[in-house]
Formats: structure tokens, sequence, C-alpha cells
């Protein structure tokens, strides 16, 4: 039997995207025909933020690839207008243009910024985090400028594909492999070889920075060794927008922190990028497409269910750089040898067994072969 709670007529989440949606939509389906409103900075409605660094940069006349079926939630969408400041004691939530806007229940879904390697904004040091972002490298690197893009995550690989794509002369600076943190040695390996095989130049070090010389920003290295390119790309990781809820209490240690069902408070819940949860033994954002759905269905449920039910976390994550596409449930990174589960040296399903007892399976679709594979039959991950 549910156990609803009826008393709840106005529910508010602030940030529109992906986690901000789910929750409206999941709202709906279970049920609570009160008033939505959602409050979102960015002037456009939801839309789909892998695509910016993938489609959106390679492909050539497509610009639709970021684009999410229009909302059915029904909710009051005020676009274009950031919450600088919540009363918690009041049920409030504060607006930049001063109006406030009440609630019996609110959703935290602000999500993340793109972090800088200069602190505040500097024009000529472009980052990959909102369509506006993504819009301006794509008009820039149509005319075929040099690019370094520094960082060697999924993020800063597929920025580096979509430049060698576009005819770029590209650099990617990384802490060692490209990948290799998130994905693990062998797999990293792959995306490696296609990348140099494809035209990347890559450039290892432990420290970058943006400095000035002669007018220009450069990439200074920890090694003294100065990277000159017409167009700079940072995609050295993300920060919670938490900022608009300092003076709250909410926050642990300049963290949103929530319990297993997304709850920071029983009338709060906080969801996607931005909140940290509960999963694997410790306590840690996952800033991943798929998670910011699954904690959004979960929290927005416990909202107006007690009974509602904690959050089964099961990490997906895909990727697609320099012509392979991987997408990987499970853990990452991967250590020691794969399984061949199902197909061939060119693509296929691969299982890592993890000491844990936790498996990870992976579809690669690559080009060039994988070496040290075990060929098996089932797979039960
Ligand atoms: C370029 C790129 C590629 C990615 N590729 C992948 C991928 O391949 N696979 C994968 O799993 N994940 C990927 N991700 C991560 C994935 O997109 C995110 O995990 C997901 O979008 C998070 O959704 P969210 O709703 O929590 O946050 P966001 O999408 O960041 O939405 C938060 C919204 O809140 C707004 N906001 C912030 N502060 C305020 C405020 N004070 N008031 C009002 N509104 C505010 C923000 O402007 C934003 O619109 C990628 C991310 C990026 C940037």
């Amino acid at each position: 039997m549910s156990i609803l709670r009826d008393s709840l007529r106005d529910i508010v989440v602030v940030g529109s995207g992906i986690a901000g949606l789910t929750a409206c939509d999941t709202l709906r389906a279970e049920g609570f025909d009160g008033r939505i409103t959602v409050i979102g900075d960015e002037a456009v409605a939801p839309y789909s933020r892998p695509a910016l660094s993938k489609a959106m940069l390679r492909d050539e006349d497509d610009l639709t690839s970021h684009l999410l079926p229009e909302a059915t939630h029904g909710a009051i969408e005020r676009r274009g207008i950031a919450a600088v400041g919540l009363d918690v004691d009041r049920q409030r939530v504060r607006l930049a243009d001063g109006d406030e806007v009440p609630y019996d229940a609110l959703i935290i879904s602000t999500g993340t910024r793109a972090r800088r390697l200069t602190p505040g904004s500097r024009s000529d040091e472009y980052t990959v985090r909102t369509l506006a972002d993504a819009l301006a490298l794509r008009a820039r690197l149509a005319s075929r400028p040099s690019v370094v893009v520094v960082g060697g995550g999924p993020l800063g690989m597929e920025i580096a594909s979509g430049a060698i794509g576009a005819g770029c002369a590209t650099t990617l600076v990384a802490k060692g492999t490209p990948l290799a943190a998130h994905l693990g040695a062998l797999l990293a390996a792959r995306f490696h070889d296609a990348a140099v095989a494809q035209g990347l130049k890559i450039v290892a070090t432990d420290s970058a920075k943006l400095v000035m010389r002669d007018g220009a920003s450069v990439v200074a290295l920890g090694d003294g060794t100065v990277i000159e390119a017409q167009v700079i790309v940072s995609a050295v990781g993300d920060a919670p927008n938490v900022e608009w809820l300092a003076t709250t209490g909410l926050l642990t240690g300049g963290a949103l922190v929530v319990d297993r069902r997304g709850l920071v408070r029983p009338n709060i819940a906080a969801v996607g990028d931005v909140a940290a949860f509960p999963h694997a033994g410790r306590v840690a954002r996952v800033p991943l497409w798929t998670s910011a759905i699954d904690q959004a269905k979960v929290a927005a449920a416990a909202l107006l269910r007690l009974d509602a039910p904690e959050l089964a976390f099961q990490q997906y994550f895909w990727t697609e750089a320099f012509g392979i596409s991987l997408k990987a449930i499970g853990p990452t990174p991967v250590a020691g040898e794969a399984e061949i589960v199902e197909g061939t040296g060119e693509q296929g399903l691969l299982r890592w067994r993890q000491a844990d007892g936790r498996a990870t399976a992976v579809a690669l679709d690559y080009r060039v072969p994988i070496p040290k594979l075990r060929r098996v039959t089932t797979c039960s991950v």
C-alpha cells in the first residue's frame, strides 16, 4: 500500500536539465496533479547535453541531435531566470529578478558548470557545457583553426575527435593516457591508437594552465613547454551549481548530499549532477545522463510517497570518439584482461569481472583490433 503525502499542492523544480525534466514527468506519472513550477536559467527547453560534444561537433548539417521530445508535464516553466537564494523556513525560492516562488516541496536539479583552467570567464578559453558553448565552438571550428584541448577524459577526447573531424590540426593535453583513468588501460589504448591514427597529437603532462603571451592565451605545461593554438578548449571537469544554497544549511562541506531516496529534507530533494548520493560504499556525485534520470525518478516518487523505493544504482556510461563507440554497464575503470562475450575483434561485447564480485559489460564498435582478449560464450551482467 502506498502512503501518499496528500498535503503537497505546489512543487518547485530548480534547474531544467534532464534531471529536472524527469522529475516533472515522474511527479505526473505518480499521480501528482498539483502545480509544478520549473525555474531554469537557460532560455531554451531542456536538451540532450551528451549530443553537444558528439553529433553537434561532428555532423555537418545536423543541428537537431540535442533536441528532446516536447514536455508533456504541464508545468509552469520560467526560463532564462536563475534562482539566487532559498529560504528553507519560509519555503520560498528567491529569483534573480527579486521574485519569490513558494513551495510545499522543492526539487534541486541545478547540475554543474564547466571548470576552467583560469578562474572566471575568459573569452578565449572555450568549454562545452551548454548548447550556447557547443554552437560557439562548432562555428569556430568551421574555419579550421589549430586547436589544443586540455583534458584527457571522455569530454576532452570527444571534443578533440570533433576538431579532427572538422579538419583542425589538434593537440590533446592530458595527464597520462587519455581515458585511462575512466576506462582502464586496455580500452583507453584503443581510443588512443585510433586518435593518433587520425592525426591527434597527444601531449602528456602533470599540469597545464593558461598564460598570456604576446596578447594571446597559450597553454603552459608543468615542464615549461608552451603550446600555442588558435583555439583553446578546456575539458577539465565540472563544479556543482550550489552557490545559491550557501546559507541554507543544506550543504555538507560544500556538497549537496542526499539520502538513498534523493532527499536532503523530507520536502527537499536533490537530483542529477548536482547531488552526491550514497552508492558502492561512498557518497559521491555521478555526473552521467542515466544517473540523473534514475535519481530524478526515485526522488520525485520519494517526495510523494513515504514508501517509495531507494535508488538501486547501476552505472551506465557511453562515449563516441575517433570512430569508436563504447557503452559500459557497471563500474569503470576496468583492469586486466577482458572476456569476449560476443562478436569479433572488430566489434562486440566484452566483460570484466571485478575483484569485489561486480561485473562490467562493455559494448564496443571499433576499427582497430583489441589484443589480449579471452573468448567466452555467456554474459550475466
Ligand atoms: C558535453 C557533454 C557531454 C556529455 N556526454 C555524456 C555522455 O556521453 N554520457 C553520459 O552519461 N553523460 C554525459 N554527459 C553528462 C550528462 O549530460 C549530465 O550528467 C546530465 O546532463 C546532467 O543533467 P542534470 O539535469 O543533472 O544537469 P544539467 O544538464 O546541468 O541541468 C541543470 C540545469 O540547471 C540550470 N541551473 C543551474 N543553476 C541554476 C540556478 N541557480 N537557477 C536556475 N537554473 C539553474 C543549468 O543552467 C541547467 O540548465 C555529458 C555532459 C556534457 C556537458
